[in-house]
């Protein structure tokens, strides 16, 4: 195939990334936004040797899973992926993309993965989950603000106030703001001259609690005339925290490194399970609170905890696994590489009256060993205890030498949390080399309507 040609393909699978997979005479083609079982007309973007990448031009008979998007701006927005897609076909891919993965990736054989595969774990609703937004403004060919999405792999805004991810009261929100800056002539931020005042708003939900909070990202330090946007925003049902957030530096980072109360408390109040967490501008927290239940509840049943034991929880962020988990153990210690993250868990152990749980700062790749080291040190060769060792890394999965701890600690079992299935095969096929079996495999759906997968696995350690 050739740049410019067109075609005609049915679509017979899936990529890493929700584009849909045609084929041609042998000649691969992807398609963005094209849904498995649709026949479509292609006009081809960019060709290799043996495959190239296409633009979707026309579906000419559409797939029993494609539905009509619920959002206007679906293919345009770089925030889903899927959403063309029915919720059932995105559930069965994302258990695919798991499974194939620990196949291919892990070396895990078929049969044995269809007896530890558990069903994905989905939503009821897979919209309208998010409890965080952040919107950047941006201003029209008329000079009007606007505010919206990144279109995909770009900076272009899209001007959309109702994304379909988020809460109803985002858009009120986001109106008042646009209208007030209409109204005062504030003008938003341009990231290509460095100049405007208003770069972004994060706006947060607490989903049990109803607490609202918003937080204005600033090229500078004051608003004017703030006083009658307050007003305003403070009319809105459980308005909790209005703040501003200064970042003058010309970078993709979007909040400031610090922020200012403008109204109300510096913090809305929100549940996981039973436990409260304060959560600030600047915390980080998980996006979607009902699947994070489930997904901690999963872990929860995996660690099997009968209550006297020692639990590790590696990348412990603001220490949410831990505190879910310290209610049913003995011990249990956090470890995060964030400082500020680590002073948010120990404040949250704080307000809950959590006492069994304690947390370090540093990379669990030198925290694990160090603490393995020195209680071997000082109790004469005898091994630190750990229980249960449950992980949570970023997407490039654990460093090696804290599995290789993990491994000398020997565990009666490991409860792994993941959000890249292919780092997770591979650290599961180096644990399940090293003494441990692939017990339980669970996905969980964090994110409905985008590409992304969560997992949780349980490992035993073979008796021996
Ligand atoms: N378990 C938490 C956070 C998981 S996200 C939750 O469920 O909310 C992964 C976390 O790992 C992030 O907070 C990140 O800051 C942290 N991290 C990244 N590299 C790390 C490392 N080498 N050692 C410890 N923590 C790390």
């Amino acid at each position: 195939m050739q740049k410019n040609e067109t075609a005609v393909i049915e679509i017979t699978d899936i990529g890493v990334n929700g584009e849909g997979i045609g084929k041609i005479d042998g000649y691969t083609l992807f398609v963005k936004d094209a849904v498995i079982g649709d026949k479509v007309e292609v006009k081809v973007m960019k060709a290799k040797k043996n495959y190239g990448y296409a633009r979707l031009m026309r579906v000419i008979e559409p797939s029993a899973d494609r539905v009509e998007p619920r959002c206007a701006f679906a293919r345009k927005c770089g925030g889903c992926q899927i959403q063309e897609m029915s919720y059932e076909r995105q559930l069965a891919f994302k258990e695919q993309k798991v499974r194939g993965n620990l196949e291919r990736l892990g070396g895990f054989e078929r049969e044995m993965l269809d007896q530890v595969m558990e069903p994905i774990r989905g939503m009821d609703n897979p919209f309208g989950y998010r409890n965080k937004a952040q919107f950047p403004f941006g201003t029209d060919k008329e000079g009007n603000p606007v505010t919206g999405f990144y279109a995909g792999r770009t900076h272009d805004i899209i001007a959309n106030t109702d994304c379909a991810l988020g809460v109803p009261v985002n858009q009120e929100i986001l109106e008042i703001i646009l209208d007030f800056m209409k109204a005062e002539g504030v003008p938003a931020y341009d990231e290509k001259t460095g100049k405007g005042l208003i770069r972004h708003v994060l706006i947060r939900y607490g989903f049990t609690t109803k607490e609202i909070m918003v937080c204005l990202v600033l090229n500078g330090r004051k608003v004017p005339g703030v006083e009658g946007l307050v007003k305003k925003l403070t009319a809105i049902d459980g308005m909790t925290s209005i703040s501003i957030s200064p970042n003058t530096r010309q970078t993709n980072v979007i909040m400031g490194d610090a922020y200012e109360v403008l109204w109300g408390q510096g913090f809305i109040t929100d549940y996981i399970g039973n436990v409260r967490y304060q959560i600030s501008p600047l915390s980080f927290y998980q996006v979607n609170p009902v699947q994070t239940e489930k997904l901690y509840s999963q872990a929860l049943e995996y660690a099997d905890l009968k209550g006297g034991e020692t639990v590790w929880d590696l990348y412990c962020g603001i220490g949410t696994i831990s505190l879910f988990l310290a209610e049913k153990a003995g011990q249990v210690y956090g470890v995060e590489i964030v400082p500020q993250a680590i002073d948010d868990a120990r404040k949250n152990a704080e307000i809950n009256g959590i006492t069994n749980a304690e947390f370090f700062v540093g990379k669990a790749e030198e925290v694990l060993p160090e603490y393995y080291e020195d209680y071997a040190r000082q109790h004469g060769g005898e091994k630190a205890r750990a229980d249960v060792i449950v992980v949570d890394p970023p997407r490039k999965g654990c460093d090696q030498a804290l599995l290789e701890t993990i491994v000398k600690m020997a565990p009666g079992r490991v409860v792994y949390v993941s959000c890249d299935s292919a780092t997770l095969a591979r650290d599961l096929k180096y644990l399940c080399g090293e003494g441990y079996v692939l017990e339980k495999v669970r996905p969980v759906d964090m994110f409905p309507e985008t590409v992304h997968v969560e997992t949780v696995v349980r490992l035993q350690r073979k008796h021996t």
